[in-house]
């Protein structure tokens, strides 16, 4: 243990010199063995200096200096005698505070991974920050999120008092996790963290839409950043995800419409209508091979998408003609004639609607709930065309297949028709 009095066998001026050598780092090679120190000093010139100690206080001391030469206890001595000291001193947590303070993020970074070189310092980091790991930090903010959701599943409805607390909560810790699994390029895991809120929502029990709206919001503003993200394959990640959860009969409605607008807004080229247009076709092509042209009612359950198929020549600019042309090669369907007889009525092309629906009727007599439905059309169209002997006409028709009931019903009609005539 060096003696600080050891400061006394120098001049002030001296001490003052060896102090600044020491601080700019000129000692090296300090070696201390026992009572003997001996270290190099550098300067204008090199000097080794050799010290021997007694009792913690230097006995001889030895410098090439001049200074030395001369018979005084030179700077060199100082210096080293410093840098022992400093070496045996024990350093407190304070010193270190006080040395750490001022470093920039890439120093302590540096600081600290050269520390982990040592095995036990490398396990307790180790230790103390495992746990924010992704992974970790997902499982922790889950948990979380638990007791933000628990009052809200089942047994207590999220008002619009509530749901301001509710959802500021929610969101905020939503969006500051996902920032930081995004600072530390976890994107995968900013996804899943967001999907898991989202399905959250569907136990929620809520008095308005709005009352979950800004959750939602935010879950897709993290689908939005996913899917700009350059050089992944966001787009993917998120597009497989949703339309697997789109396959799931336990969604209800508001996510699974959140889900489609999503997708059709943000994921959706032209290039996905042709797929699903070509898709459309390949079903199609099965059916007419198993069906023939027979006609197809809107009840027969697995029958292609033909409505969608319209929508998505529309949407990639097929003209009219090849729409219509489109449609009459596919009559059987009653969706296509469905749509055909909209689209003539809001042209006002009543003439169209009627004969579109006088075929309807006989290409769907199977369909008794159809042809009603064709039948009740029909009768409003003649009527308001003033054209009774079609209304009698098809009054009549209807009465044969009609509930007795139903018969009383035309019978009336027809009487009340026939009065008008005389
Ligand atoms: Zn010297």
């Amino acid at each position: 243990m060096i003696d600080k009095n050891w400061r006394k066998k120098f001049r002030n001026i001296t001490l003052e010199e060896g102090k600044a050598y020491w601080e700019e780092g000129a000692i090296s090679q300090l070696d201390i063995q026992g009572d003997r120190i001996s270290a190099l000093v550098g300067g204008t010139w090199n000097y080794r200096v050799n010290i021997l100690m007694k009792d913690g206080l230097p006995k001889t001391m030895f410098c090439g200096c001049m200074d030395a030469a001369d018979g005084n206890h030179c700077k060199h001595m100082a210096a080293v005698l410093l840098a022992a000291e400093e070496k045996e001193r024990p350093v407190s947590h304070l010193d270190v505070s006080s040395y750490i303070r001022d470093l920039s993020r890439d120093e302590l970074m540096n600081l600290v991974l050269d520390l982990a070189k040592d095995e036990y310092t490398a396990n307790r980091i180790a230790f103390r920050y495992s746990a924010r790991s992704p992974e970790a930090q997902l499982k922790k903010v889950s948990r979380m999120m638990d007791e933000f959701f628990e009052p809200y599943r089942d047994h207590s409805f999220l008002n619009a008092i509530e749901s301001c607390v509710f959802q500021r909560n929610v969101c905020s810790l939503l969006e500051d996790t996902a920032e930081e699994l995004w600072n530390r390029k976890s994107y995968e895991e900013a996804f899943r963290l967001s999907t898991d809120v989202f399905l959250r929502l569907n136990d929620v029990i809520y008095d308005d839409f709005s009352d979950i709206e800004s959750i939602m919001d935010s879950c897709m503003d993290i689908w939005k950043k996913i899917i700009r993200l350059p050089g992944t394959d966001g787009k993917n990640l998120v597009k497989s995800w949703l339309k697997a959860r789109m396959n799931d009969d336990s969604i209800r409605e508001i996510l699974y419409e959140t889900m489609e607008d999503f997708l059709d807004e943000e994921l959706t080229t032209p290039d996905d209508w042709r797929e699903e247009l070509k898709e459309i076709d390949r079903t199609l092509e099965l059916f007419e091979k198993e069906h023939g042209k027979a006609p197809v009612s809107e009840t027969f359950l697995h029958r292609p998408k033909v409505r969608k198929r319209i929508g998505l020549m529309e949407e990639l600019g097929a003209d009219e003609a090849e729409v219509d042309a489109w449609c009459h090669e596919h009559w059987q369907f009653a969706d296509v004639r469905d749509i055909c007889m909209n689209k003539a009525e809001n042209r006002g092309d009543k003439k169209k609607v009627i004969s579109i629906l006088e075929e309807s009727r006989k290409l769907d007599a199977a369909n008794p709930l159809l042809v009603k439905e064709y039948s009740d059309r029909l009768l409003k169209l003649y009527e308001e065309a003033g054209d009774r002997k079609k209304v009698a006409d098809e009054l009549l028709d209807r009465f044969h297949h009609e509930s007795h009931e139903e018969q009383r019903n035309i019978y009336h009609r027809i009487r009340k028709l026939l009065s008008k005539e005389e």
